[in-house]
């Protein structure tokens, strides 16, 4: 079996060899690293200053190499926070009224992701398999292919991919693509992504879909897409829940609210997360239902992202401020409708919080994937099952059929959704929930990892 070799903008290591890291996809990524042999490369997170960083920071962890390199504070400017965080991501959440172009910040964009390939060639082997993370590495391939070096190497997209007229307003689209056409197979999460992505060569007529749409042919290339849903590994996050309820803060929380029903958001501090939507939704519920007053507890657990970036800073104050607002107007002496929490809350802890939520609420504007709507289904108790309220942008809504799919930009509906969620009957809840389970024990992260991996090794 060749060896695995992974490369994404950020890396996680364990403490030392067996631990298992945080999140499915760490773990996944170990998995398939520690079987085959291999190597996982990217940035240190750390600055060198003005100083161009010379050596990788190797650590070698049973079967895996890790090689680490910093940036400097140019490169982790116009790379990270300019050109992947302020055009990139907006633009792949199909926000282009927010991306900011800028020269200099997309050329180093260019610029770190030739570095990396010169960092990573030197390591490589003639068989290896070369598997790279997300939009902060599009070009990568492309780098590696100038260089001579001939490998499978594979690209897996984290974020949504927009339709043509949407990435048709990066002014480098079609250097962007064109990086993704020397990739032997480029995964999306859906098959919409996957979708979006043949049409915009196809509209800018640079390129081919064949095969229905599995292999584009493009700047004299054949290679293959797909769609490879992420996941969770489901059975562990199952069983984190059930421990969960011994867990002290978890009883703390369900002692505090008081035999109401507890409704879950929990998101990154994001715009296309939808939460200023998903709060006026509450709002709405609890007006055209006041036989709820009292009776139903939101706790909205939001950790602080990208605060460099504006907008992120900006949205801090406007959520704090609507949730204060709207406890304002609403609460009592006796209930706080809102609870926001702006920090992080380690995975565990949040699986038993999932499980005591008769709701759990996910309705971004528009996201790849969205794993807490997949923790969510996974934290329930099969004997009483709580309801996902889930918005039909985020990609799991292609798979999880038992959700109540809501469309976040209709406050009325989520507010509708919440209502018919909580007055839900038990058999109801558990056909849809046990329907949701079967598909997500299945379709697990470890299956994600098996099948990318299996079409990039395949001929
Ligand atoms: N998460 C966490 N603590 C928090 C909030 C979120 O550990 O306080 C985790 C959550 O359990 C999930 C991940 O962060 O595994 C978020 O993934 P998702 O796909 O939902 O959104 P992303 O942040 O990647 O856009």
């Amino acid at each position: 079996m060749s060896r695995l070799v992974v490369v994404s903008n950020r890396v996680t290591i364990p403490k030392k060899a067996g631990d298992a890291p945080a999140g499915g996809l760490a773990v996944a990524l170990q998995a398939a690293l520690e079987e085959r042999g291999g190597i996982w490369m990217g940035w240190s997170g750390n600055s060198s200053g003005d100083r161009e960083p010379e050596k990788l920071d190797i650590i070698e962890r049973g079967n895996i190499t890790y090689a680490l390199t910093d940036l400097t504070d140019t490169d982790v400017e116009e790379y990270y926070h300019g050109f992947a965080n302020r055009v990139l991501w907006p633009i792949c959440h199909y926000r282009l009224d927010l991306a900011e172009y800028a020269r200099k910040e997309m050329a180093g964009y260019f610029r770190v992701n030739r570095f990396f390939a010169h960092k990573l060639a030197p390591l490589l082997k003639e068989d290896d398999i070369i598997w790279v993370h997300d939009y902060h590495l599009i070009p990568l391939a492309a780098e590696l292919r100038q260089m001579g070096i001939k490998n499978k190497i594979g690209f897996f997209l984290h974020i949504p991919w927009p339709p043509a007229d949407v990435l048709f307003a990066m002014p480098v689209h079609e250097q962007i693509m064109r990086g993704l056409s020397q990739y032997d197979l480029v995964g999306f999460h859906t098959d919409f992504d996957l979708d979006n992505f043949g049409g915009g060569l196809v509209r800018e007529g640079i390129g081919e879909r064949l095969e229905g749409g599995k292999k584009f042919s493009t700047y004299g290339r054949t290679f293959k897409g797909g769609a490879y849903p992420i996941s969770i590994e489901t059975k562990a996050f199952a069983q984190y829940a059930v421990k969960a309820a011994r867990n002290v803060m978890v009883k703390k929380a369900h002692d505090s609210i008081e035999g109401r029903d507890l409704i879950i958001g929990v998101d990154r501090l994001d715009y296309s997360k939808g939460i200023t939507q998903r709060i006026d939704a509450f709002e709405q519920f609890v007006k055209l239902n006041p036989a709820y007053q009292n009776k139903v507890t939101y706790l909205q657990v939001t950790p602080k992202s990208r605060s460099e970036v504006p907008e992120y800073e900006q949205m801090q104050r406007t959520v704090a401020e609507q949730a204060g607002r709207v406890n304002g107007a609403l609460g009592q002496v006796d209930w706080t409708p809102i609870r926001y929490v702006n920090r992080s809350i380690a995975r565990p802890l949040l699986a038993g919080l999932y499980r005591l939520a008769k709701i759990g609420l996910v309705t971004p504007l528009r996201d790849g994937m969205n794993l807490v709507a997949k923790e969510y289904v996974a934290a329930q108790d099969p004997e009483d099952p709580g309801v996902l309220v889930l918005s039909r942008f985020a990609g799991a809504a292609r798979e999880l059929k038992g959700a109540l799919l809501v469309n976040p930009y209709d406050i009325e509906g989520t507010a509708h959704a919440i209502a018919r969620g909580l007055s839900m009957s038990l058999e109801e809840r558990k056909q849809r929930w046990s329907e949701m389970m079967d598909h997500l024990l299945e379709y697990d992260i470890n299956r994600w990892c098996d099948d990318f991996l299996k079409d990039l090794t395949a001929d």
